[in-house]
């Protein structure tokens, strides 16, 4: 099993930035992260390690209707490779969600209990995605991107719709993972010397770092996703739009 991020590694950096940072205190956690808390800004925060292939699957939330055309083991081996292992280290639960006629969503139900938090109820809502910084969780409205790739597909200029909404879905969670990289992740500098630009998590940095991301690894995601179940899963939508 192909460890991704070395506890060794990860501690290293944690245990620096604490000695340096007066106002965090290391928090107790379940073995698979370090955690502390910062006194003065009041929030939490975790760093996984020894992340394995297995261990993303387990923090990956799909609601049934996603989970019907991407599984959620090919999705973990996807983002093992695919995704920076200093965003990886701070995902504490990779979240896709499709939200019913009702607008209700059994994971935004499922993360309201777990956490306790009932803005579960609201992060993302009427947006592609939205990285939840305090719970350190990018989540991706893959509902919302559908209807907002029904509206904009153009039949004559764009790709084929599966192709299209497939390279949205993508997109966005590219983006989501660079902006909860930028916004979560205390232990890795940034700016020059470093491989992360300064202003790298300015919204059209991010943007466009998504899309090309997206654009480049498209292929391998939807060697991921079932096309059968995908194609049913969308002529059925299209169905209910009738
Ligand atoms: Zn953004």
């Amino acid at each position: 099993m192909e460890i991704i991020n070395k506890k060794d590694d990860v501690e290293k950096c944690f245990r620096k930035v604490l000695a340096e940072e007066g106002s965090l205190s290391m928090e107790e956690s379940d073995g698979n992260y370090f955690a502390y808390y910062d006194n003065e800004n009041d929030y939490e925060r975790h760093y996984y390690f020894n992340d394995t292939i297995e261990t993303i699957e387990k923090r990956i939330l799909m609601d049934k209707q996603v989970e019907s055309f991407l599984p959620k083991d090919k999705l973990a081996q996807f983002l093992a490779v695919q995704l920076d292992v200093n965003a990886i280290m701070v995902i504490e639960k990779m979240v896709l969600l499709w939200e019913n006629d009702e607008g209700m969503s059994p994971v935004r139900d499922a993360l309201e209990n777990e956490y306790g938090d009932e803005y579960a109820q609201y992060i993302a809502d009427g947006f592609l995605g939205q990285t939840w910084v305090d719970r350190q969780m990018p989540v991706i409205n893959v509902s919302s991107i559908y209807e907002t790739s029904r509206v904009i597909h153009d039949d004559t200029l764009d790709p084929p719709f599966s192709e299209f909404f497939l390279e949205s879905v993508l997109q966005t969670i590219f983006h989501e993972s660079v902006h909860l990289f930028y916004d979560c992740n205390e232990l890795i500098s940034v700016g020059e010397g470093t491989p992360y630009p300064e202003n790298g998590g300015a919204e059209a940095f991010v943007e466009e770092y998504g899309n090309a991301k997206a654009h480049e690894t498209l292929q391998k995601f939807m060697d991921i996703v079932q096309k059968e179940q995908l194609d049913k899963f969308l002529s059925e939508m299209e169905d209910e739009l009738c």
